[in-house]
């Protein structure tokens, strides 16, 4: 069963004048285990779609289910707790909370879910463990690397064990030294089980996802399926 089925979905933007058609009659399912990779030239869609399969902005058109609940039967709040428990996000920027320590960061999504603070320790220390930064978790965001904010605004987007992982242009403010560490990482989380759905304009990282998806004028194309390849790391 698909984690993500999108069947004829369309986005309008309605402007004064001009309306704009940001995503036409898209067709994407993602699988368990997945590691797509959404590539095309800026202003193609690919932040629209993406900001849709989080559950952040609703389709104008089609149907679009996670898990097996179809988004638009769900109120708003609903839909929140459905993005809180499905779904992780990593941004170009890496968002962390300045005045926050890199544990309490990782943390704070468990608190809002209501974990209890027995439960939230040994999580957040096992997943800043696998991205290798435990041993920064009292420092400040302002202390590290931007590769190293990146490791943490992952372990903080998998704490919760979502079924998907989003990543909107994850190396895009990174050097390519950094870019490549936080692309490693995200192979090696795909081998252990987690699903990820990544946005980049960068071609040289095609290769680390499995499928490939062209994304143009809002028009999506498969591209390449290189599931049946191991992972490239
Ligand atoms: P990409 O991420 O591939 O660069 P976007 O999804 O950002 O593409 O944009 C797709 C199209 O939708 C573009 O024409 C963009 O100008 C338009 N668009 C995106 N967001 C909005 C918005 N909030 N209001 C109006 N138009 C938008
Ligand atoms: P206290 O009982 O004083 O709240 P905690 O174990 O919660 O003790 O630690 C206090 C703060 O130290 C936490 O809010 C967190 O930021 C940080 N912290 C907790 N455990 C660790 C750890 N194993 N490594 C690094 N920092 C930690």
């Amino acid at each position: 069963q698909p984690i993500i089925e999108i069947k004829n979905l369309s986005k309008v933007f309605p402007g004064e004048g001009v309306t704009t058609s940001a995503l036409e009659q898209v067709n994407l399912s993602i699988n368990q285990g997945d590691y797509l990779s959404i590539q095309g030239p800026s202003g193609g869609g690919k932040s629209t779609l993406l900001s849709i399969i989080g559950l952040l902005d609703k389709p104008s058109s089609g149907d679009y289910t996670i898990s097996g609940v179809e988004v638009s039967q769900l109120s708003q709040a609903q839909i929140a707790k459905v993005r809180n428990k499905e779904i992780g996000f990593i941004f170009q920027d890496f968002n962390l909370i300045g005045d926050m320590t890199v544990w309490q960061n990782v943390e704070l999504p468990l608190i809002y879910r209501g974990v209890k603070k027995a439960e939230r320790h040994p999580l957040v220390q096992q997943v800043l463990e696998k991205v290798n930064m435990l041993e920064h978790a009292r420092h400040l965001p302002t202390q590290l690397s931007g590769g190293q904010q990146q490791r943490v605004a992952v372990a903080r987007a998998i704490v919760g064990s979502p079924s998907l992982l989003l990543a909107d242009e994850p190396t895009g403010n990174l050097d390519s030294k950094n870019g490549d560490s936080v692309m490693q990482l995200l192979a090696e989380l795909n081998r252990d089980g987690v699903t990820i759905c990544m946005v980049t304009h960068d071609s040289r990282y095609a290769n680390f996802a499995k499928r490939v998806v062209q994304l143009v004028d809002g028009q999506l194309a498969e591209s390449s399926d290189q599931s049946h390849l191991a992972s490239v790391t």
